[in-house]
């Protein structure tokens, strides 16, 4: 039975599947997935402080090469369903365009993946799966980080992984992603003492030690970049006093600060290098350095699985992809601890927007894209 990938596409596009909810997107995809004869496990994951989310396993074979295909089905919110041109969870076709919550991350590029399953001759040798995620846009605690470590405790063990996310930048298959930066989030904050602007030598004004910390950080070179990263580059992203007075000196300010750093540190090493610029312009005055890391950068060296994906999309599209690291996090950045991940998906122009939206065409042809990475793979 040959599933077609808009059909499905507009059945998981239905479910409100707004981060931690389900809504009923998952029962789809695995009621498609047995239909093809996969086991699926289904596994909700929870944490203290955190809601409880819904995802999949699902599996097919039992020899190598086992491919296995990594997404999400929950979505961010719609915003303003007034400015769309469509309810966003009744999805339409419109002049060839698939418009709906989701349309291109990333529902139609699983309903693809499993078009693509579903056309693939029984007698091909491999094993595939399917891990699918309903936390990829929240807090990402409860989903892919945590069905990894089940998956290998259970015996299953990828040879390599695409993740569907909408990894083109203008046209399907113009990029691929071979790896992505890391991300740091960091929150430097200094005492003063407060006071009348008139009596300075009572008060501390923590402002210009602020900003001197700023500067330094801003004025920090990190690195020139590498022959797959862009260089690593660190924005201030705010600078807060909260002083609603004009004659009253603050006792206290903060500002903070974002890294996007690639594969020449881990965040270990960027976060020592911070703390010995912030020393050496702190004037041995105490400042509060406090640092979240949302992810190591990483690399999968273009080879085997980039060759096989860059072949696939030539193939079908006639473009060559460029391999590229640009761009925010994925769960690829999980993943990478247990099998080679490249990224291959529609074009992301419209990801998060008002009228989301995919052409049909591109469907279909990353249906094809798909099909065609599996039948060289084995
Ligand atoms: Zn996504």
């Amino acid at each position: 039975m040959e599933v077609d990938p808009v059909d499905l596409a507009v059945k998981l596009i239905a479910c409100p599947s707004v981060t931690p909810a389900d809504a009923g997107a998952l029962s789809v995809l695995s009621d498609a997935l047995m239909a093809l004869d996969f086991e699926v496990h289904d596994l909700t994951f929870s944490a203290p402080g955190t809601d409880p989310v819904r995802n999949i396993y699902a599996h097919r074979g039992i020899a190598g090469p086992h491919i296995m295909y990594a997404g999400h089905t929950d979505v961010v919110p719609p915003g303003d369903k007034a400015q769309w041109s469509t309810d966003p969870f009744t999805p339409v076709v419109q002049n060839g365009i698939l418009i709906g919550r989701g349309a291109n991350d990333m529902k139609a590029s699983i309903a693809a993946f499993v078009a693509a399953v579903s056309r693939l001759d029984r007698e091909w040798p491999g094993t595939i799966s399917l891990l699918i995620t309903g936390d990829e846009e929240g807090v990402a605690v409860n989903g892919t980080a945590k069905v990894l470590p089940w998956m290998a405790e259970s015996g299953f063990r990828p040879d390599m992984c695409i993740v569907g996310e909408p990894s083109s930048a203008k046209a399907l298959g113009d990029m691929i992603k071979i790896g992505r930066r890391g991300s740091l989030s960091g929150t430097v904050s200094v005492n003063g003492a407060q006071g009348h602007v008139a009596y300075p030598h009572l008060a501390d004004n923590p402002i210009p030690r602020l900003i001197r910390l700023a500067v330094a950080l801003d004025a920090l070179e990190l690195d020139k970049g590498n022959d797959w990263f862009q260089p690593s580059n660190l924005e201030i992203t705010s600078i807060d006093v909260g002083n609603p007075a004009t004659n009253v000196i603050p006792a206290r300010g903060s500002f903070k600060f974002n890294i996007r750093f690639n594969d020449t540190y881990h965040s270990s090493d960027l976060i020592e290098k911070i703390r010995q610029a912030l020393d050496a312009a702190s004037d041995n005055r105490e400042f509060d350095l406090n640092i979240h890391v949302s992810g190591e950068a990483f690399l999968t060296r273009p080879g085997k699985l980039s060759t096989l994906v860059s072949e696939a999309v030539h193939h079908v599209t006639g473009r060559t992809p460029e391999l590229s690291t640009t761009g925010g996090t994925s769960d690829a950045r999980f993943i990478r601890h247990y099998c080679p991940v490249v990224e291959c998906g529609l074009v992301g122009l419209t990801m998060h927007k008002i009228d989301e939206q995919v052409p049909v065409a591109d469907v279909l042809a990353l249906s094809e894209i798909y099909q065609r990475i599996m039948e060289r793979a084995a």
